[in-house]
Order: structure tokens, then sequence, then C-alpha cells
């Protein structure tokens, strides 16, 4: 890991010194370090104008990669050449450093090579461009000059993100000791459309540039709003997510359950709910204390999630309570007997669960958890999400009431339930 990481950092430094050595002593080079003195001016406003927003978009953010200050790096790559493209992102991301990434207590090697990531990026755009792509761009008349041009650029905007990508990818890779995927390097869809909305101001930021520098400044008020919409969007899903847990909130649930259910309806498929409680939870709570009994809960919520497929919403209903919606089942007796399979599986894996807590006292594990689940499925039990709820529940409290640890279908008392 190591090994990579230097060879990346140990290459950035080398092509930046390289290709300003390689910058021919006259006037040109003069303009191409005044701009690129310019934009990391433009750059350090940004950052200092969006440092609220910035500050609290990466504490509710799990991993983010992605920059809005691609707008300057990026109109960098496309206006100079690679040695002083290294030099914009440098002179941005030190100013990154200084004023977002320290306070939070980001690491300063990973900063570096971050940094590393976006100087290769951006030479690799300047390269695809050169010698002066962006000019011919600028100055294209006819549609037959235009169309090559434009091209250019969006090669130069795919390539951009890509080598920062897999250089990022690899590094997750190596540290985390994942599997380099390709779901890596793809990464989200929405973070997607955030690094084009952004490679986008940065055409634009660098069309200005040369025709008319002081137009640079009508990108910022749109970067801003950027800003705020991508913290809309992370609020949002933090607000969706139970704190505790990871899991869904019980409102966030809902909605998803809605959905599932309208989705089962249009493919003609049935959808079961589970409903579970924890039995005798309030004495693991006694026992150990309310610290070690929400580490269970989070280890129950992680089993949850284990043991159905991606596409099933998993959420907290409250205290000690979760619910699942579980979709694309075929409808009649198959259903009911894949719903009821899948409830003793979840049942399962709960009761043998092995919570590793920290104590006081030393380690300890917590074992003997067991779960009750009350399950409903469209066709026989209803089909509205509040009639499968109330089903559920009452099969729950039928479980409940049998001795605990096992699964009730439906509404009668007479189920094939498990006896555990
Ligand atoms: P039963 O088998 O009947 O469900 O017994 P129980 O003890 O699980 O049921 P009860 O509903 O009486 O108690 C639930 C307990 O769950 C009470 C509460 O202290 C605990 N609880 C609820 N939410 C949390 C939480 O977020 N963290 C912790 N540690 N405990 C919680
Ligand atoms: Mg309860
Ligand atoms: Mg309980």
């Amino acid at each position: 890991m190591v090994l990579v990481l230097f060879t990346v950092e140990l290459l950035t430094v080398g092509l930046v010194a390289g290709g300003l050595a390689a910058l021919p002593a006259d006037r040109s080079t003069g303009l191409a370090l005044l701009g690129a003195i310019g934009l990391v001016a433009l750059g350090v406003v940004h950052t200092e104008l969006a440092t609220g927003i910035e500050r609290v978009r990466r504490r509710v953010a799990h991993a983010s990669y992605f920059d809005l200050s691609s707008v300057w790096t990026f109109a960098g790559a496309l206006l100079f050449p690679p040695g002083v493209a290294g030099l914009v992102v440098i002179g941005v991301y030190s100013h990154l450093w200084w004023r977002v990434w320290r306070p939070a207590g980001a690491g300063f090697y990973r900063h570096v090579y971050t940094t590393s990531t976006v100087v290769l990026a951006a030479i690799a755009a300047s390269t695809v461009v050169a010698p002066d792509g962006l000019a011919t761009v600028a100055g294209a008349g006819g549609p037959g000059s235009m169309l090559p041009a434009v091209g250019l650029l969006l090669l130069a905007m795919a390539v951009y993100v890509v080598v920062n990508q897999v250089l990022v990818a690899l590094a997750l890779a190596l540290t985390t000791g994942r599997r380099f995927a390709l779901r890596g390097v793809l990464g989200e869809w929405d973070d997607h459309i955030l690094e084009g909305a952004t490679l986008c101001l940065g055409v634009l930021a660098a069309l200005a540039a040369l025709r008319q520098p002081l137009l640079i400044l009508l990108v910022l008020p749109p970067l801003l709003v950027l800003h705020r919409a991508v913290l809309i969007r992370q609020l949002e899903e933090r607000a969706n997510t139970d704190a505790k847990t990871g899991l869904l909130t019980a409102a966030a649930w809902r909605g998803q359950a809605h959905r599932g259910l309208a989705r089962g309806r249009r493919h003609r498929d049935a959808v079961a709910v589970l409903i579970l409680d924890l039995d005798h939870f309030k004495s693991v709570n006694d026992c150990y204390g309310h610290l070690a009994g929400d580490e269970v809960l989070t280890a129950v919520a992680r089993t949850l999630t284990a043991q159905v497929r991606e596409v099933d919403p998993v959420g907290r209903f409250g205290g000690e309570e979760f619910v699942v919606l579980l979709a694309g089942l075929p409808h009649g007796q198959e259903g009911r007997t894949l719903a009821h399979a899948a409830a003793e599986r979840i049942r399962r894996a709960v009761r043998g669960l092995a919570v590793r807590v920290d104590q006081p006292g030393g380690p300890l594990t917590i074992a003997d958890l067991s779960v009750s689940v009350g399950v409903a499925i469209t066709g026989q039990d209803g089909e509205s999400l509040e009639e499968l709820m109330q089903v559920a529940d009452y099969a729950l409290y039928a479980a409940k009431r049998a001795g605990r640890n096992r699964v009730r279908l439906g509404r009668s008392e007479g189920e094939p339930g498990s006896e555990a």
C-alpha cells in the first residue's frame, strides 16, 4: 500500500516538475503562471465563501471524494500546459487543507494522496486538450470545427474523472483491504451528476478566462447554490437514517414500503411485512447497561440487513423493534412459505449472535439473544401497508404469547409457526 501511494505521489511531483521545466522561457509561460495564480485566488475565494457549507457537508457525508473545487482545477487543466495545471491543483488543495480538512481533523497523508490524484487527473486532461484545444473550441466557427472541439472537451472531462476515480478506488481498495471493485470506481449516480455539473462550470470558467477574465466571477454564485444542493441531499439522507443503527427511520421506511407495495401491485408480485421485537431486551439493559444494549441493537440491525436482499428496506420501528419489507414474492402458498423462511432465517441469525462489548471490567460477549417475528403478506392479510402492519403486529404478539423466539404468520393463532 505504502509503495503504491508513494509511487503515485512521486509520479505527481515528477510530472509537475518535469512539466514546469519543459516550459519555454517566454511571455506565454509568464501569462500561464499569472493565470494560474488568478485561478488559485478564485479557488480561495470560493472556499472561503463556502467553508461553512463545506464543513457541514463533510460532517454528514460518509465518504465524499468529490470536491466542487474541480471548477478551478479543471479550468486550469483546460487553460494551461500540464505543469502549470498541476500547480493550480496544488495551490487550491493547499488552501483547502488549511481551511477545511485540517480543522475537520482529516489525515495529512490522505490529503496529500487526494491532491496527487487530482494533479494527475488535471495533467491527463491538460494533455488531452494540449496544445491549445480550448482556444480552438472558443474560436470554432461552423459546425464542422465545433463538433470535434466539443468532443475533445468531453473527452477531457471523461479522462479527468476516470483518472481521479481509479486512483481513489485503488487507494480505498488498498487501505480497506476490499477487492478493487468496479462498483467502487463507478460510485453513486448523484455524485456523478454533481461532478458533471462542476466540470461544466469549469469549462465555462475557462472559456470566460480566454475571452473576458472578469466574467469568471459569474461562476461563483451558481457554484455556491450547487454547494447548498449537495448539502440538502446529504442532510436528507441523514434525516432518513436512524443514527443508532444506521437503518431507515420509521418514517423513511414507511415511504419505501409504500413504494415497494405499489411496485408489487404493478408487477403483480406479493409483498410481505415483518415486524420484529427483541425478546426480554430490558434484561440486557439491566444486566449490562444501556450502552451495551445499544451495541446489541446495532449488531441486530447489521444482521437484519445481511439477511435480506439490498432491495428490501429494513427500518427501526422504535426502541428494540424493527420492520422489514420483502418484495417480489410469488402469490399464494409459495410466497407465504418464502416469507416464513426469510423470517426464520433472521430469527436463527439473531439467535446465533454473539456481541462483543467493552465494559469497564474488560470485554465480554452478550449471547442468548432472541427475537419474535410477526409476518403479514399481501393477498391473504390485506393490501394496504396499514392492514399489513396491523396483521404483522398481531402475529408478533401471538409469537410473544406462544413463548417468544419464534415466527408467526398472518391473523390466525394456529398458523404453522416456528417452534424454536
Ligand atoms: P419482550 O420480550 O416482551 O419484548 O420484553 P422486552 O424487555 O424486550 O420488552 P419491553 O418493551 O418491556 O422493553 C423494551 C426495552 O427496550 C425497554 C427499553 O429500555 C429498551 N430500549 C428501547 N430503546 C432502546 C435503545 O435505544 N437503547 C437501549 N439500550 N435500550 C432500548
Ligand atoms: Mg418492544
Ligand atoms: Mg422486546
